[in-house]
């Protein structure tokens, strides 16, 4: 069985073709620049040449079959035709209250992510794009929904609620939903296998990539997670600025005469770790800058690191204790520092990480000799768990 992996943007589209027989992928790439032009990058992995080259993409349709032609093309293609794609699983950002799992792609479906486009302004436009252009593009193909909010959907209502007049929740459903759902439920479930139960058990998920995010995992199911009814909310991130008080928007908006949604760009866009120490967003220029005595490239990183430290308390507060700690995405599974970083100074709590282990990669259990809590780091894998949330749908037609 294969299934194609759908991340759409509103200007890009990016795929894989997974051979769910190894679980491995067969094809992958990313079509850009739609609407203003159009770049393919197609990556079969089988040997073939790698394509890249300037296509005409006016609309997602035509990118998505440009995507059809090079998986099937001879020189480029991992597969010899379209019906050897058995289904399609979208990566789709909000599915509001409405979805706590993925779900096969039908109108009524399409019409509720639609309706959650005032919640995720930005991808779902895109993703139901996405959605639609494999529709054309390979009409009868079962394609299903994967949304990044729905395994925070178990939260209990004091945990997703703000503070703010009833009237928003019932008018316009303005509540925590919480995002990276698909890689906090991989992850989670991944570490369950490790720890070998799923009863009793407390775990911190820790998502620190360009967009970081951390989830309170108790019996398998999310009780908390850090961003909120947008990915704005949490950790202090490559570009974002995470919690802060909501009165610097007025005082900055004010200031420099932008509207709210200005305010709110410069906030997503130019602020987290790049804001603060105006060096980047990467981690990895940070520490360089750090390591030749930049004070602000350090004081990024202890802002980061003293966030994610604190949401580790809160979450262990709020499950009452924690038997494990997975750390993920590229800075989580590439940074043994950051890990240390985040880490240090909880040893008074039974957590404490190894420092051979540490420095290894891939999944690794890196906890510590004495330590109570065991520590790993588990690389996720959105794309994957997508196709296997796809194939148990589709199997089940
Ligand atoms: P996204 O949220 O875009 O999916 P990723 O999970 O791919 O982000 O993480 C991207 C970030 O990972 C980069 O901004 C970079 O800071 C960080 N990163 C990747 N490799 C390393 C590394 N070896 N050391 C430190 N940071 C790294």
């Amino acid at each position: 069985m294969n299934i194609l992996i759908i991340n759409a943007g509103s200007s890009s589209l990016k795929y894989q073709l997974i051979d769910m027989d190894t679980n491995q992928i067969a094809a992958k790439g990313t079509c850009e620049r739609i609407g203003i032009g159009g770049f393919l990058t197609h990556t079969p992995k089988n040997g073939k040449p790698e394509f890249k080259g300037e296509m005409d993409f006016p609309t997602h349709v035509q990118a998505m079959e440009a995507v059809l032609d090079k998986l099937t093309s001879e020189e480029y293609g991992v597969i010899s035709s379209m019906k050897e794609i058995d289904a399609v699983g979208h990566r789709v950002l909000h599915g509001g209250h409405k979805f706590s799992k993925s779900v096969l792609v039908d109108e009524k479906v399409k019409d509720a992510i639609r309706e959650c486009i005032p919640l995720g302004p930005l991808h779902n436009p895109a993703n139901l794009m996405g959605i639609e252009a494999c529709e054309k593009a390979m009409p009868g193909v079962p394609q299903v929904a994967v949304f990044d909010t729905a395994f925070h959907q178990t939260m209990p209502e004091y945990a997703y609620m703000y503070a703010i007049p009833y009237k928003y929740y019932q008018e316009d459903h303005i509540r925590r939903y919480g995002f990276h759902g698909t890689s906090h439920r991989y992850v989670s479930g991944e570490a369950l296998k490790l720890l070998g139960r799923v009863e009793g058990t407390k775990i911190i998920t820790c998502h620190l990539g360009n967009g970081s995010s951390l989830a309170a995992v108790k019996d398998g199911k999310c009780v908390d997670t850090s961003m909120g009814l947008t990915p704005l909310e949490g950790v202090p991130m490559g570009t974002r600025c995470g919690s802060m008080d909501p009165a610097i928007v007025e005082f900055i908006a004010n200031k420099e005469g932008l509207s709210a949604s200005e305010t709110l760009t410069m906030l997503n866009k130019k602020s987290g770790v790049a804001g603060v120490s105006g060096v980047s967003s990467d981690f990895r220029d940070l520490f360089a800058a750090a390591d030749e005595g930049n004070h602000r490239a350090q004081l990024a990183l202890d802002m980061f690191t003293y966030g994610v430290k604190k949401y580790i308390g809160a979450y262990i507060a709020a499950m009452g204790g924690v038997d494990c700690i997975v750390f993920t995405a590229g800075i989580g599974e590439n940074n043994p520092k950051i890990r240390e970083m985040c880490t240090r100074g909880l040893e008074w709590m039974g957590i404490e990480i190894d420092e051979e282990a540490n420095n290894t990669r891939g999944t690794v259990d890196i906890t510590g000799k004495n330590s109570k809590v065991k520590v790993f780091v588990i690389p996720t894998n959105e794309e994957l768990a997508i196709a296997l949330d796809t194939k148990e749908i589709v199997e089940a037609l």
